[in-house]
């Protein structure tokens, strides 16, 4: 009621030609590669119900951000954003809406505080009632808010509208069943549904059609894919090949499904990236099994040697949490030495930090100080660091297949960046011949412990 009131206040000064014309809308993006995607689905969506979508809030009348959940960082950052475009309004009148795991997560406190004002929410399996919510909002309608959880949405009849020219998200599946206690995906983004094999390859056959090189099966669980009898080895094959496809990666797999069969595909199939993202999270058992990960500290360590046994040359990265709740010094040893064991090729590391609404946060106290959170990233990005360095300086005087994706760096207008087989950035200088989807033969003349740097072979 309270934001009722509030909407039809803001939105009581607007003139009739304003209300006519709101059909401009600028989208900002928060968190996970899957809303990214989410985003260019939105994108297509709004477009296709005759919407423009504008890169700057200046030129909208309809500001909607795409937020996360997963981390204290991102909702933080969100709802200081909300804060700044209420403030701006008196000068520029704009509907604001909230979408994806926040909106979820938080429906009802967003919408009872007075402080963000937000006029319309949409979850991340409503997308198809946006420009109905949007709509209603105008109208000053009660029905703006729809978070609903679908068993059945995948957007498999929506063909994302995508930003970049050279690599394509491809989301295989959506949703997860797997409950890691810190996470809060599975409420915000419901049980697991997967696309066709024929959907899928359909997609990926058109992207190859439009110019791209490399697609990127995307899920939160990605290698749970299961579609009639079809398992993600079968998605796998056929997509890998498609004809004119050069490379296929997939993000992220959950470290319980993989198969020998998959691992075998992945060896022998040319077009399928030697690299997998392998998602460790701690590296103790007993704080895996309170992370309800279903995998051991000694079940991870075999799995990796099976992997390196099946795919020798195969690059690994991971994703790490430290100062999960009762986590000791002791356990947080245990992650440091899997880490060393493993010798990821990257990793992205985070301190813990409770999500509301997950099992963690009803059930285990944050009693890890900050300042123990802190020594412990401290020391394993001090070590991560090391091995990313020496595995990078390893690539030197080697040559690589270099995919090209951009034709300019954050830093220099003088260089471009493309990426290898195992996922690496490597900065070449740019030449005239360079274009966008190139495929490239280059060799590695020096490292650092993010990006090669190479010269034209
Ligand atoms: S596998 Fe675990 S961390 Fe990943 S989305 Fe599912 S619940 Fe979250």
């Amino acid at each position: 009621m309270l934001t009722h009131i509030l909407f039809c206040e803001l939105w009581g000064n607007w003139d009739s030609d304003k209300l006519h014309r709101m059909k401009r809308v600028f989208i900002e993006t928060y968190g996970c590669q899957m809303n990214v995607y989410d985003t260019e689905l939105i994108k297509s969506i709004l477009g296709a119900a005759h919407y423009d979508v504008v890169t700057s809030e200046h030129q909208a009348d309809v500001v909607m951000l795409n937020t996360c959940s997963v981390r204290e960082n991102a909702n933080r950052k969100v709802h200081l954003r909300i804060q700044e475009l209420r403030r701006n309004r008196p000068q520029h009148s704009i509907a604001i809406g909230v979408l994806g795991c926040m909106a979820t997560n938080f429906k009802t406190a967003l919408l009872e505080d007075p402080q963000l004002g937000i006029d319309f929410i949409a979850g991340p399996d409503s997308y198809k009632q946006l420009p109905q919510l949007i709509e209603n909002a105008w109208q000053g309608g009660s029905d703006r808010f729809d978070v609903t959880l679908s068993e059945f949405e995948t957007y498999s009849d929506i063909e994302p509208t995508r930003d970049s020219a050279v690599n394509a998200w491809v989301a295989i599946m959506r949703g997860c069943n797997n409950f890691c206690t810190f996470c809060v995906v599975p409420y915000t983004r419901g049980r697991e549904r997967s696309r066709t094999i024929e959907s899928v390859s359909d997609e990926v056959k058109r992207l190859v059609d439009q110019g791209f090189k490399q697609v990127t099966l995307l899920g939160q669980n990605v290698n749970s894919y299961r579609s009639d009898a079809h398992d993600f080895t079968d998605l796998m094959d056929a997509v890998s090949q498609i004809d004119g496809l050069e490379r296929v990666r997939f993000t992220s797999p959950h470290p319980k499904d993989f198969p020998n069969r998959l691992l075998s595909l992945m060896a022998e199939r040319e077009t399928i990236c030697k690299q997998i993202h392998l998602p460790l999270q701690a590296g103790n058992s007993r704080v895996l099994s309170k992370m309800n990960r279903t995998y051991t500290k000694e079940e991870f360590l075999s799995l990796v040697e099976r992997i390196r046994s099946l795919i020798p040359k195969v690059a690994l990265s991971t994703d790490i949490i430290v100062g999960f709740p009762t986590e000791t010094h002791d356990e947080f040893l245990d992650t440091l030495d899997v880490v060393q064991q493993v010798q990821f090729d990257s990793a992205y590391i985070f301190k813990y930090s409770e999500r509301p609404n997950t099992v963690a946060a009803r059930r285990f106290p944050d009693d890890v100080s900050e300042a123990d959170k802190t020594a412990r990233i401290v020391q394993l990005n001090e070590c991560q660091r090391n091995i990313s360095l020496s595995k990078n300086k390893a690539c030197i005087g080697s040559n690589e297949r270099v995919l090209i994706e951009a034709l300019s760096t954050k830093k220099s207008e003088l260089d471009c960046q493309g990426r290898t087989d195992s996922n690496r950035i490597v900065i070449l200088p740019l030449q005239a011949d360079v274009t966008l989807g190139q495929m490239r033969q280059v060799r590695i003349v020096d490292a650092t412990p993010n990006v090669l740097k190479g010269e034209w072979v």
